[in-house]
């Protein structure tokens, strides 16, 4: 069989990898995301990561089965377009990726999915949550993303299922970037910690978040910048994760309560970071809210880590492979 590649586009890199069987990694490799605008120049980035994954991996892009890439937005599968990409410089208006990508790359089957959705996929075949019959995968990053396994199936609803981040924790409440109000992610998502925290200092609130984004050199607060933080003691910084956590556990209790699963899978860039002493305070966040607070779903976080993105997208082009890895 032919290994096929994947893609994770990320805000700040792009991730790929040459995948074989089960979640085995031939080669990889990561460039940093182009961020000034022009979405043909996040292309030949693509083109330049695959290229040094499939020299590690010792194969030709060209003779790859197919490639798979994740990105973070509004996708249309069936014509290959990332529709919308907020959190992406220049791809606020339909872009015809997968096209693009076949033509920079030579490979002839490209196929697109949102990132997350990916990542939780691979999860939940390969990873964390192979073996389990009903999972539910919460990703805490610039979001908050969700995707659910029910019966031993990927349940997609009428295709946009799984928006955990959109439920409503708090009537009238925080303004969410979706435009609606109180959403679990106006609390709890890495883009809404960072516009709060800033709106803290500016009111004077002292903190060193800022200060450790411009030592680090980052262009956001990453979460290694939130881990510095809190490892030396900001008060504003844990003030955050504590109400974000509080947050989590609401929403998630909450759903608990209608879905009960067997196993939750915590992953994103903050809860790969801060793994498992934070998975165990988002489950005693989320025990006030659960009727079965005596019997919780395991809660664990991922297995693939931060390639677990690009190896989902590689299962985008294997249908036949990933039925049987879910059957196993
Ligand atoms: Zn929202």
């Amino acid at each position: 069989v032919p290994n096929a590649g994947g893609i994770d586009l990320g805000g700040t890199k792009i991730q790929a990898v040459v995948r074989g069987r089960g979640s085995e990694v031939l080669g990889q490799a990561r460039v940093p995301t182009p961020r000034g605008g022009d979405p043909d120049a996040v292309v030949e980035a693509i083109g330049t990561a695959l290229e040094a994954a499939c020299v590690a991996a010792g194969c030709k892009a060209g003779a790859l089965a197919g490639l798979g890439v994740g990105a973070p937005g509004t996708i249309d599968p069936a014509r290959g377009v990332l529709e919308e990409a907020p959190n992406l410089a220049g791809f606020n208006e339909p872009y015809p990726l997968a096209e693009r990508v076949a033509r920079r790359t030579g490979v002839k089957r490209v196929a697109l999915g949102n990132d997350v959705t990916v990542a939780i996929t691979a999860e939940c075949t390969l990873g964390a949550g192979r073996g389990y019959g009903s999972v539910l995968g919460v990703w805490v990053g610039t979001g908050i993303g969700g995707g659910l396994v029910l019966d031993g199936r990927p349940w997609a609803g009428r295709g946009a299922a799984g928006e955990i981040g959109h439920i409503v924790i708090k009537r009238d409440g925080a303004r969410c970037f979706c435009g609606r109000q109180g959403c679990l992610e106006a609390y709890a998502g890495r883009k809404a910690l960072e516009a709060r925290a800033r709106r803290e200092h500016e009111k004077g609130r002292h903190t060193d978040l800022f200060r450790i984004q411009k030592e680090k050199g980052r262009p956001l607060l990453t979460s290694g910048v939130w881990a510095e933080a809190l490892a030396r003691g900001d008060g504003l910084a844990m003030e955050l994760i504590e109400r974000q956590i509080g947050a989590l556990g609401v929403g998630i209790g909450s759903v608990q309560n209608l879905l009960d699963v067997e196993t939750m899978i915590i992953g994103g860039g903050m809860g790969d970071r801060f793994g498992a002493p934070y998975i165990q305070r988002i489950l005693e966040a989320m025990r006030p809210h659960m009727l079965q607070a005596e019997n919780p779903p395991k809660m664990v976080g991922t297995e693939l880590g931060d390639l677990g993105g690009a190896i989902g997208a590689a299962l985008l082009v294997e249908p036949a492979r990933r039925a049987r890895a879910s059957a196993a």
